[in-house]
């Protein structure tokens, strides 16, 4: 979904549009390594002068509640802000903290199965590990 298309339907629900909220959807679109608040709003602070740090936490919240962008709670302290609604997973670098999307050619267990007598509706794993990138830096040579 395109960032006119989200604030179209921000727009259709009769949501507030203001510059800020607008700028804060660009930025998660442009960086797709899933931010916190508090990084979102350090990245914009510099170019609009007024935003204050409680409306970056507002605008989240109400992306949040309209569908319009992703939590991602992998980390247990700080939540994550994803750009992406569909259904995807991710992999959290222990050594640069770096959340990526990861593709899984498969899931372990899918939507519709059935587990212990329970209905599955949502899948999410958070996977933890060292990112292609440190190991390149580390020398591993485990990496396939
Ligand atoms: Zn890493
Ligand atoms: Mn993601």
């Amino acid at each position: 979904m395109t960032v006119d298309e989200k604030i179209a339907r921000l727009k259709e629900r009769g949501a507030l549009l203001t510059i800020q909220r607008y700028a804060v959807l660009e930025f998660l679109q442009d960086n797709d390594l899933h931010p916190t608040a508090e990084e979102i709003y350090q990245s914009l602070r510099g170019i609009y002068p007024t935003l204050s740090r409680a409306t970056v936490y507002n605008t989240l919240e109400v992306f949040k509640q309209y569908g319009l962008v992703q939590e991602v709670n992998i980390e247990r302290d700080k939540a994550h802000y994803d750009y992406r609604i569909d259904p995807h997973h991710h992999f959290l670098c222990r050594r640069c903290s770096r959340i990526y999307d990861v593709g899984l050619d498969r899931s372990p267990i899918g939507m519709g199965e059935w587990v212990d007598g329970h209905k599955i509706e949502e899948v999410r794993l958070y996977i933890t590990g060292t990112c292609s990138e440190c190991l390149k830096e580390g020398g591993n040579a485990g990496a396939p």
